[in-house]
């Protein structure tokens, strides 16, 4: 009987070892591939700004900064979602202008 308790506790020793030892492993193999993660994580921002979203002020749709329409006045740049958009916003701003 004591035969079989010591088998068994060794098998169970067996099995706690494998598996802190898988545990480990992953470990340290999660801890590899987290070095390897600045990488991606420094193409992020650039993706970011491809994928960024800006605001038509004429039809007030988002529109991604990268098909944007852009119009640069002075240190503002402004995004439309069409050329009729952006004619739209020059002619009220002509408006604006000759009713200041
Ligand atoms: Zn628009």
């Amino acid at each position: 009987m004591t035969f079989i308790v010591r088998m068994l506790r060794y098998l169970f020793w067996i099995v706690v070892v494998s598996w802190v030892v898988r545990l480990l492993g992953r470990l340290v193999s999660q801890m590899g591939s987290g070095a390897s993660e600045p990488r991606p994580k420094s193409d992020a921002p650039n993706d970011a700004v491809g994928k960024k979203l800006v605001r038509d002020p004429v039809c007030g749709i988002h529109v991604s900064e990268a098909l944007a329409l852009q119009l640069h006045q002075g240190s503002e740049t402004v995004y439309f979602c069409s050329p009729e958009c952006r004619k739209q916003y020059l002619d009220s701003e002509k408006q604006f202008a000759a009713n200041a």
